[in-house]
């Protein structure tokens, strides 16, 4: 799409000290890419291919997806775009990968371990997006969702690697891969904290259940010292972290999350202005002292407070 390789290049976000924090969309479709970057988008955080899959009642064919992936693409020439392979079952269920009743499908075969067991259609899907990537010039990621373990972590890792994809990382939306994180990162390249599902896993609260909204909050501080953790994971070996849970667009939370070591934000486009003002009205040392007023907090609304007090 030309249009949006002719606008200029966004302003890239940074903290009031000048370190940079790359401002990302997630995106869910590839029609919104222009919109994307006439809102200061850096790259995409978050490709959800599940669009392609929704309204389907088998897999797309690798044609379609890979001239979907070619659209998205090619609005973002040297830049990162980072997408997820299909994350299906629980809150997106798909008659094809999903059949089987399942009590609690949030903790079932979901994400990731749906495509392990569908091979077919996640190796449909790397060849689609190497293709996508041969022909076209930005810098794609790709990530796995819903993954656990170390072992996921390197078999996905090494089944992208076999079709050319270069940067392959995972999400950490699990409380064992926040714990485990530097374990995982020693085989993925990066890693993208999905806040929504971390703080589903962590708070034991099912994020489409009315009744225990109150706990889906991930400004809880259980849900901070994991994203602390996978900070710190990070830092040490040298490998990318980043968020692209709802977290990311709540202004103060961005601030925090950067504080405990997290260096690029990815949401939804609307939100990239409020955020990228807030960031640049802090230090890198002032929006740590931030965090750690935050993770000493007993619950969600006094870390909420703590944070406005610190700030
Ligand atoms: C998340 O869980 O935070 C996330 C970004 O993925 P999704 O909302 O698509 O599950
Ligand atoms: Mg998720």
């Amino acid at each position: 799409d030309r249009r949006a390789a002719d606008t200029a290049p966004p302003t890239p976000g940074a903290l009031a000290d000048g370190t940079p924090i790359a401002l990302l969309a997630n995106l869910g479709k590839p029609g919104d890419a222009v919109d994307a970057v006439a809102r200061g988008a850096e790259g995409v955080g978050l490709f959800r291919t599940e669009f392609l899959f929704l309204s389907a009642s088998q897999a797309p064919t690798v044609t379609a997806q890979r001239d979907a992936y070619r659209e998205l693409l090619s609005a973002f020439p040297g830049r990162k775009v980072v997408v997820r392979v299909l994350d299906a079952g629980a809150d997106k269920p798909l008659p094809f990968l999903n059949d089987a009743h399942e009590e609690n499908p949030a903790l079932g075969l979901r994400g990731l371990r749906a495509l392990r067991a569908s091979e077919d259609i996640l190796r449909e899907q790397l060849t689609a997006l190497a293709e996508a990537d041969a022909e076209t010039e930005a810098d794609l990621w790709v990530m796995a969702p819903m993954v656990a373990t170390v072992e996921e972590t390197a078999y996905f890792t090494a089944l992208a690697r076999e079709y050319g994809l270069r940067t392959a990382g995972i999400m950490v939306e699990v409380p064992s891969s926040a714990l485990l994180a530097d374990r995982l990162l020693a085989h993925a390249d990066f890693a993208s904290i999905g806040t929504n599902d971390l703080t589903q896993y962590t708070m034991a609260a099912d994020r489409l259940l009315g009744s225990v909204a109150s706990f889906q909050d991930p400004w809880h501080p259980a849900v901070l010292r994991l994203v602390a953790e996978v900070g710190r994971a990070g830092a040490a070996l040298g490998k990318p972290v980043g968020v692209c849970g709802e977290a990311a667009a709540d202004p103060l939370l961005a601030v925090v999350l950067v504080g405990l070591g997290v260096g690029s934000l990815s949401m939804a486009p609307a939100a990239l202005s409020d955020v990228r003002r807030t960031l640049s009205l802090h230090t890198l040392d002032q929006a740590r002292r931030i965090a750690e007023a935050a993770l000493a907090a007993d619950d969600a609304a006094s870390a909420r407070a703590a944070a406005q007090a610190a700030g």
